[in-house]
């Protein structure tokens, strides 16, 4: 069913304090603002870099998207792409391949104004849905660490998906408060997005709730929340390192006020930018950033090497070496962990002999076995997260049963088709593809016989299992397309 856009003046449905509040700030600009609410909203996709380095660059992955979508730059993230009203890029088997991430064209700025580099140790601490968590592990590349952080259970899951979704290796994900972090990781991060939870005037055209639950007293009450967050944030940050602020909010009281008495209570905090997107002066629903940083000797130019599959890295420096002393070491490894690692490395000469897992450590949560990320000369291992509401610890690399080891469908996404050693490829034009997409088993070669990795156009899919003339269908039941299921994230 197409998504009909709503073409009635706005005004009259938008809280009328609301109106005022945003005519007192924005003087003669009000009107040109408020008349934007009668306007469809703007749609976008951020490309995966790690998908588009899987077929030479992201020129040649945008040449090969469909035309009819139109995709035109947004000016401020190189890899975001406006698409036309009437394209459905959810519904594509692309976005199931995590080859694009659909994101709203505004949010993109905030990454790119942090600025994460290869290398870096990173926490996004409220990042559910995953849009700014996936983009910051998309510039991570195949080092550094992200831990991805939301405080409500639900949210959270669906974080861990789409993380998992667009292949995200190096990435952890917490279920915890922003105290708990803070109390667990201080001095940690070198750099944090805060992306605040916010009463949401930059989402009235796409979520008309949200208009209905806006009033005076929940922007002040945003606002403490936001100043309380912040506080756990700064004690996470090392010295030197940057942090962003943003909201999807037009406020005053929850943006540059907030910024504000931040700094004013944190001096060896300054501000390094502050930027704002409006929806009637650029093409974006609106968003406010400010990049702040902490004083110290500053981010060491990140080009880290990482340390082969298996190994552990070693501190590079006495400073290093010190936060590893003072950190909880990891347990010997349990028989059963050993024993699951060398099932995993079994599985992987079989079924993924190219695929690199980079620096890390094997973790067994019940049958689940996991590759947790390190990061160059961080102290961070399995000890650290020990106590905490962990997610997702790292890679799932499959699924223990008895002798076997059953690979995830996190870990198809993670690698690529050059990876593998048994490929079952699918065309996007092909209803075999949906019919993957929907569980269903498809015909196979009668001479091909067990895991194969599933692919769309070489992205890899998911897995089947090929016996007997037909593919068993191992796509994960919770993600299959149903008409009820929506594919459209952020
Ligand atoms: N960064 C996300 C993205 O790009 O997809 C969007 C984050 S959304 C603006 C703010 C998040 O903060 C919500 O997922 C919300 O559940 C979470 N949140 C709500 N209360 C919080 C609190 N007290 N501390 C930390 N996060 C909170």
């Amino acid at each position: 069913m197409r998504r009909s856009e709503p073409k009635v003046p706005f005004e009259c449905e938008l809280p009328q304090p609301f109106i005022v509040k945003m005519q007192q700030m924005l003087g003669d600009e009000a009107e040109a603002f408020l008349s934007c609410y009668s306007q469809p909203r703007t749609a976008a996709l951020r490309l995966n870099p790690q998908k588009a380095a899987q077929v030479g660059g992201a020129a040649e992955l945008l040449r090969r998207l469909p035309a009819e979508w139109r995709l035109t730059p947004v000016p401020w993230c190189p890899d975001g792409f406006y698409y036309d009203a009437e394209a459905r890029p959810g519904k594509h088997p692309w976005h199931s391949a995590g080859v694009y991430y659909i994101q709203e064209p505004s949010a993109m700025s905030a990454v790119e104004w942090l600025d994460p580099q290869p290398g870096e140790v990173v926490l996004d601490l409220a990042a559910a849905p995953g849009g700014k968590a996936t983009q910051i592990a998309g510039k991570l590349g195949d080092s550094g660490l992200l831990i991805a952080n939301e405080i409500h259970p639900a949210r959270a899951k669906i974080l861990s998906e789409n993380i998992e979704r667009m292949g995200m290796a190096r990435a952890v994900v917490t279920n915890e408060t922003p105290q708990r972090l803070a109390e667990r990781f201080p001095a940690f991060f070198d750099r944090i997005m805060v992306d605040a939870p916010c009463s949401g005037e930059g989402m009235f055209r796409k979520d008309p709730e949200a208009r209905g639950e806006w009033s005076v007293e929940q922007v002040a009450m945003c606002a403490a929340r936001q100043q309380e967050i912040l506080e756990y944030a700064v004690q996470m940050l090392k010295p030197g390192g940057v942090m962003a602020y943003s909201t999807c909010t037009f406020s005053v009281e929850e943006n540059e006020l907030v910024v504000q008495q931040f700094l004013a209570r944190h001096p060896h905090m300054s501000q390094m930018r502050s930027e704002r997107i409006w929806p009637h002066r650029q093409r974006g629903e609106g968003h406010f950033v400010a990049v702040l940083q902490s004083a110290g000797a500053g981010l060491a130019a990140t080009t880290s090497s990482v340390a082969p599959a298996t190994e552990l890295v070693a501190p590079r420096n006495a400073a290093a070496r010190e936060r590893t002393r003072r950190e909880p070491r990891p347990p010997p490894a349990p028989p059963a962990l050993a024993a699951a690692a060398q099932r995993w490395r079994e599985l992987a000469r079989e079924l993924l002999p190219r695929f690199a897992l980079g620096a890390g450590e094997p973790l067994l949560f019940g049958e689940q076995l996991y590759w947790q990320p390190h990061a160059s000369g961080c102290p961070f291992n399995s000890a650290s997260l020990r106590g905490l509401k962990v997610v997702r610890p790292g890679l799932h690399l499959g699924t223990l049963h008895k002798d076997r080891l059953t690979p995830a469908h996190a870990l198809a996404l993670a690698a690529s088709a050059d990876h593998a050693s048994r490929l079952f490829p699918l065309r996007a034009d092909d209803p075999a593809a949906a019919a993957y997409l929907r569980g269903e088993e498809l015909p196979a070669d009668p001479a091909a016989k067990g895991w194969m990795l599933v692919t769309v156009d070489g992205f890899p899919l998911g897995w089947g299992k090929a016996s007997g003339g037909q593919l068993k269908n191992h796509y994960p039941k919770g993600l299959r397309r149903t008409d009820r299921r929506t594919q459209d994230t952020d």
